[in-house]
């Protein structure tokens, strides 16, 4: 079966190993204290990965992604504070429309997809306005796949003393992010990006002081990640019932993390991965929105030439038969297509859609 599965160059959810998915073909019960084990040790696992243990805690939820950012938002932003997120993607966006669905205040600012946030910009605008509170970002935009300068974010927010929460989803593995260094309150990702789950939880991994004082801000009572927390902290179990096979899924994915050298060795083999597809698509002839400079390693955007000699729906539909998913353009401005590096993929499946491609746009 797994021999005629497509593999999925998109930015989740993405190819998973074998050893990941025979994780989930066993039944266990929630209250089992085998299962109870493995919720500590993953918990743990994304501690260590953070450098956030003593400091931090992981508060897992069921659901996709924005499942968790929606739950970490809505539990650490109070009614009566002020959040300010920063845009320069689809998924800083999402953060502003979850903020106004639950009725925060928010405020923005916004760059072109291709442009990093300016943490200069920010630094004014925290000084112009006290009123703010909390500050948002997103790490990689996978829009575009734009890397944010979440170093500098960190500290000017730090230095205006602001909460600072980040939308690390498609970042968090293989970029490396250390919470000695990059003060944040929360960060916010799921099992099914750069960790090589299957969909089906996400975590936060919340300062421990900030998220006492959290009780009662949720406006939801299933994305309270206050009392999933002290729920947890009680008995290790969860609140309501657990995606069991895909925790099961997520602990077997994050032994392989650990085998492959952890962010270091993710990092490396998607860099790889981004190389051999970068080149390749330019030999190609296609161009990529982002300079070399600015491109994270997880997902890349090739503009649609402008000579109409190309149909995306043409090529996605040959490189479908041929045995590789791609991913529609999500730019505003550019038409575009999007093609990920993430996932259980090696250089020679990135040589292999790298010949497809060529088959595909060769007349
Ligand atoms: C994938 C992703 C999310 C969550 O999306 P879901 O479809 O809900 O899993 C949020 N933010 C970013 C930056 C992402 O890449």
């Amino acid at each position: 079966m797994a021999k005629t599965d497509p593999l999925l160059l998109t930015p989740g959810p993405l190819t998973t190993s074998l050893k990941t998915k025979e994780a989930m073909v066993r039944d266990m019960g929630s209250r089992d204290d085998a299962f109870i084990a493995i919720n500590k040790s993953f918990q743990d696992t994304i501690l260590d990965i953070a450098r956030a243990k003593g400091t931090h805690v992981c508060v897992p939820l069921q659901g996709s992604g924005t499942f968790i950012v929606e739950a970490t938002l809505g539990t650490l932003i109070p009614k009566t504070g002020k959040a300010l997120v920063l845009i320069n993607g689809a998924y800083g966006h999402r953060m502003v429309k979850i903020l106004k669905t639950m009725g925060r205040t928010v405020e923005s600012l916004e760059w072109d997809e291709d442009i990093p946030v300016d943490a200069a910009e920010l630094d004014r605008t925290l000084t112009n306005d006290p009123s703010i509170t909390h500050v948002a970002v997103v790490h990689c935009e996978t829009t575009s796949g734009i890397l944010n300068p979440i170093e500098q974010i960190a500290d000017i927010a730090a230095s205006r003393n602001r909460s600072f929460l980040i939308d690390a989803m498609s970042a968090f593995g293989a970029l490396d992010i250390d919470a000695t260094k990059v003060p944040f309150d929360a960060l916010m990702a799921s099992s099914n990006k750069c960790l090589e789950g299957v969909p089906g939880v996400g975590f936060s991994i919340i300062r421990q002081s900030v998220l006492e004082q959290a009780e009662g801000n949720a406006h939801s009572l299933s994305l309270d990640l206050f009392d999933q927390w002290q729920t947890m902290q009680k008995n290790g179990q969860w609140r309501f019932t657990p995606p069991i096979q895909v925790i099961r899924a997520f602990s077997a994915a994050l032994e392989q993390f650990k085998d492959e050298g952890g962010v270091v060795g993710r990092y490396r083999r998607y860099q790889e991965n981004c190389r051999i597809l970068v080149d390749g698509m330019r030999k190609l002839g296609f161009k990529t929105l982002l300079s070399d400079n600015l491109q994270a390693p997880i997902i890349v955007t090739f503009l649609i030439p402008k000579d109409g000699s190309f149909d995306f729906q043409v090529f996605y539909d040959e490189l479908k038969d041929k045995g590789f998913v791609i991913y529609p353009g999500k730019l505003t401005k550019v038409p575009s297509f999007r093609i990920g590096c993430i996932g259980h993929l090696s250089a020679s499946d990135m040589q292999a859609a790298l010949t497809a491609s060529k088959q595909t746009i060769t007349p």
